[in-house]
């Protein structure tokens, strides 16, 4: 039945892919597009179009880089170790998924279309069917200062230009904010490197507290190790060029500061009307519907989804590995008439924290993301975050586990 046809994209690549059913067909496609090709954003549209005929459905994905961002690994372009750039383009290859690389501006839910920016030009998307994928950033607007005068690992440029400033940066005082996963792995990674710096990860709470107790033993034991002065129960009120106004008032000398106080969402979905939590992300239904407008799905950090066990999934990797496909095969099942996907069915299995590359730290959870006693340590540990951040990557070649056959678009969503 399918055969191979060619999609020409807007800005005149062409690629080749298997799911066209009928070539000679006039009507107009249902068109959905994904904004942000993070982890959920770009599972999703890859399993999307391999589970719907692309002469029926329009599949585009919105970003605003032309290559996959590996956040999880940003702290080690920050200390000088490169990492494989892994192209959309190439990853979309043969899918049939529309590329549009452009910033998007803005959202328009009543007239269903999305501007997206890039050199300088806008472009205006229709979509019959949205899925919100924009993830996170690490936030650089919670304390004055930050963006002035502290690093903020939100990009590769900027993991960059921290590496080149850490290399010239000999016996300097490097202070690292935010005493969460982030905070722990950028603390460790630049005292790996750096054995020269005098690192310190000041935090409001005290470092992986909410870890088991022998994980705790062993994250202490690990920053001792790696010469790291921890401060805790430490508030910073503001950054300062070289040196940082702790709440207390007192004055921390910081030659070097690296944000990393938690992180926020992207204030699109707000502005747009969408309804949103407190915090800015998408409040969505089981099947990652928004409450508000059911053309519109949203996934992975920028979504406000709710665990089994009642509070909304921790922004991570694994929440967007795990939505994407989800809402794939739930647009889909609408689309094609069949029976609802059921809804997201989320457990906890483990969360991985690497300590530099020499070492690591796995703690095993039970499904409501609360830790078990049993950890991984050391080395296998580090092997171990490896692997799964390298798996999610392998994922990316393939449009998700199990995929269905295609299926024709229903006559209620044509
Ligand atoms: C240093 C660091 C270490 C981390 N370590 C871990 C870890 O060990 N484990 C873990 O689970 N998580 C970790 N994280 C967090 C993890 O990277 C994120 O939670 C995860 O990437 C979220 O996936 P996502 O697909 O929801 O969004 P993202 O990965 O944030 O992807 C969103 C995409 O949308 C694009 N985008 C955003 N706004 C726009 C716009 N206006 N227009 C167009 N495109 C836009 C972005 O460019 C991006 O490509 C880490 C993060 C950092 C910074």
């Amino acid at each position: 039945m399918s055969q191979r046809v060619g999609v020409v994209c807007r800005w005149g690549m062409t690629t080749q892919h298997q799911g066209a059913a009928r070539p000679d067909r006039v009507r107009p496609r249902h068109r959905v597009v994904v904004l942000g090709a993070g982890y959920a954003g770009l599972l999703a549209a890859k399993r999307l179009a391999a589970r719907v005929f692309t002469d029926e459905v329009e599949v585009t994905l919105v970003n605003a880089s032309a290559a996959f961002v590996e956040r999880p690994r940003l702290h080690q372009v920050a200390t000088g170790q490169p990492i494989p750039a892994v192209e959309l383009g190439a990853l979309l290859a043969g899918t049939g998924v529309r590329l549009v690389v452009g910033t998007v501006t803005d959202l328009d839910l009543g007239a269903r279309t999305v501007l997206a920016r890039a050199d300088g030009t806008t472009r205006r998307l229709g979509y019959d069917t949205l899925i919100y994928a924009l993830g996170s950033q690490i936030d650089p607007d919670q304390v004055p200062g930050v963006l002035e005068h502290a690093h903020v690992l939100n990009d590769v440029a900027a993991a960059d230009r921290l590496a080149k400033r850490l290399k010239a940066a000999g016996g300097s005082r490097v202070v690292v904010c935010g005493g969460g996963l982030t905070g722990i792995e950028v603390a460790a990674e630049i005292a790996e490197s750096h054995p020269d710096l005098r690192v310190a990860l000041v935090s409001a709470d005290r470092p992986g507290g909410w870890l088991s107790l022998p994980a705790q033993r062993y994250l202490d034991r690990v920053m001792g190790q790696l010469g790291i002065t921890v401060r805790a129960g430490t508030r910073v009120a503001s950054v300062e060029n070289d040196h940082m106004i702790l709440e207390d008032g007192e004055r921390a000398a910081a030659d070097i500061c690296v944000w990393a106080g938690g992180f926020s969402v992207p204030d699109l979905a707000t502005r747009a009307g969408l309804e949103v939590t407190s915090g800015g992300r998408a409040v969505v239904d089981g099947s990652m519907r928004s409450r508000s407008h059911p053309e519109v799905y949203a996934i992975g950090d920028a979504a406000a989804i709710s665990g089994s066990w009642g509070s909304e999934l921790a922004m991570g990797c694994r929440t967007g590995g795990a939505t994407g496909p989800k809402v794939a095969d739930v647009v889909a099942a609408v689309l094609t008439g069949r029976p609802p996907a059921g809804s997201m069915r989320y457990r906890y299995v483990h969360e991985c924290i690497s300590l530099g590359r020499r070492r690591g730290l796995v703690q095993f959870l039970h499904a409501d993301e609360t830790p078990r006693d049993r950890i991984l340590t050391g080395r296998v540990a580090m092997l171990y975050k490896n692997a799964t951040l390298r798996g999610a990557l392998l994922l990316f070649a393939w449009p998700g586990p199990y995929v269905a056959p295609r299926r024709h678009l229903a006559a209620a969503a044509r």
